[in-house]
């Protein structure tokens, strides 16, 4: 317990919304990510609300995830799933109804904490208006992002110059990795202050369940080697390098290989488009039957898919943190990444899994039979895997270093004398 006065905070995450299904192709990590950062703060002293953009007619307008902690879902363009691209035109809706709805609950604020650029610009705003100090988490950075594809959409000069903004003019913003905090600096500003505080997970959520006894529970055999990939369908994923990958393993004949694609996925949507595809190429490589595709994994299933795992691969083309890599890694399963953004971070090559070039699904191969041949060697990456998670990367440590930094921030503000802050 602490016995400071309970500060109120808002966290605001206009199209990560911290209280639906994570798993499809809107909702992964930032959700996971403000949802538990909103729930750790709260046990930790500190009132919290979490706003962010009513996808649906049908959902509660407010849900309470525990004492002094709530998700509030504001009305800001159409009651329906947008693309995130598109929320950013609802972005003066969406200050107006927090606005609102702040003063109808006679609320008062001492920090917001935003998440993603769109919910960095609805910050900027506030700012201006409220004279509140503001963190940002980017999640994911323009600069980076749009060297890795194809088409850049004509939304990106906008987020390009929101980001920007974000660095230069906030009270100070999260990197979640060293990685990501070299990308700002290269890339988007050489002013503005940045603190590195990681994503992380739930340590006893994760790890309490050995492969057996997983197996058993997934109707796996004892002697299989399990393959397995936990994310959303979304081509940046490189699920494809991965199948690639399976394909050209020295396993790949072995009856005992199986491989497991779990996230969920919408059919006609973007997800189920790119989930098509997947299986598209599973079927040409003639891999289908030792493929499974679960769908989405829920909370309570995915502890064991991951124990169940002789190792999970994260190929993402780019990743800012990836909490899947730390998930696996608190299950005691080593973990086969690209070497991209924060995965360079949370897996340590040759101690708790392997690094391999993105895109590269031979180096990818070479990663997996290494550790399928070698069992005592993956248990000792795995052990390895849940001891860096504990150290580093528990949602406890995360929000009292979140904690600290805002209580910082807010003594920074309320020492500043009345006047001498501009309008
Ligand atoms: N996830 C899940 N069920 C699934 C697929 C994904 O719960 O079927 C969760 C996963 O456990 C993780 C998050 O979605 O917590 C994905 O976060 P990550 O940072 O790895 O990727 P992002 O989706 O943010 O790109």
């Amino acid at each position: 317990m602490n016995n400071k006065p309970t500060k109120s905070i808002a966290l605001i995450s206009v199209h990560g919304d911290p209280a639906v299904e994570i798993g499809k192709e809107e909702a992964g990590g930032q959700n996971v990510y403000v949802r538990h950062v909103g729930e750790e703060l709260a046990r930790q002293g500190w009132k919290v609300d979490m706003f962010t953009r009513a996808s649906g007619a049908h959902q509660p307008r407010i849900v309470e995830h525990a004492p002094n902690c709530r998700t509030i879902r504001l009305v800001a363009g159409p009651e329906e799933f947008v693309p995130r691209d598109e929320i950013f035109g609802y972005r003066h809706q969406f200050v107006e109804a927090l606005l609102k709805f702040k003063e109808k609950e006679g609320l008062d604020y001492s920090l917001i904490h935003t998440n993603y650029w769109i919910s960095g610009w609805v910050g900027l705003e506030l700012k201006r208006r409220l004279s509140l100090p503001v963190v940002h988490t980017y999640h994911s950075l323009g600069a980076v992002k749009y060297k890795s594809v194809s088409t850049i959409p004509m939304i990106a000069s906008t987020r390009l110059k929101v980001e920007k903004d974000c660095l230069e003019t906030d009270d100070c913003i999260v990197a979640t990795s060293p990685q990501e905090q070299e990308h700002m600096r290269s890339l988007v500003s050489a002013k503005g202050k940045i603190k590195i505080i990681p994503c992380g997970t739930d340590i006893e959520h994760f790890g309490g369940i050995d492969r057996e006894e997983a197996r058993v529970l997934l109707g796996f055999e004892s002697d299989a080697k399990v393959v397995l990939y936990v994310g959303r369908f979304d081509k940046r994923k490189g699920i494809e390098t991965l199948v690639r990958a399976v394909n050209a393993s020295e396993w790949r004949d072995d009856p005992r290989l199986k491989l497991v694609i779990g996230g969920g996925s919408r059919p006609g949507q973007s997800d189920g488009i790119e989930r098509e595809r997947i299986e598209r190429i599973v079927n040409e490589l003639g891999l289908a039957e030792k493929t499974l595709f679960p769908g989405r994994i829920g909370d309570r299933e995915l502890p064991i898919y991951y124990a169940a795992a002789d190792v999970c691969v994260v190929p993402s083309h780019y990743e800012p943190f990836g909490l899947v890599a730390i998930e696996a890694m608190a299950s005691g399963t080593p973990v086969i990444a690209s070497d991209v953004g924060g995965l360079q971070f949370t897996v340590v090559s040759e101690e708790t899994g392997l690094l391999a070039p993105p895109k590269d699904f031979e180096s990818f191969a070479v990663a997996i039979d290494r550790i399928l041949s070698n069992p005592e060697w993956r248990d000792f990456l795995g052990r390895n895997a849940r001891k860096r998670v504990e150290k580093k990367f528990s949602w406890k440590g995360v929000a009292s270093q979140l904690g600290t930094l805002y209580a910082q921030l807010i003594e920074e503000t309320e020492a500043v004398p009345l006047g001498s802050v501009s309008a």
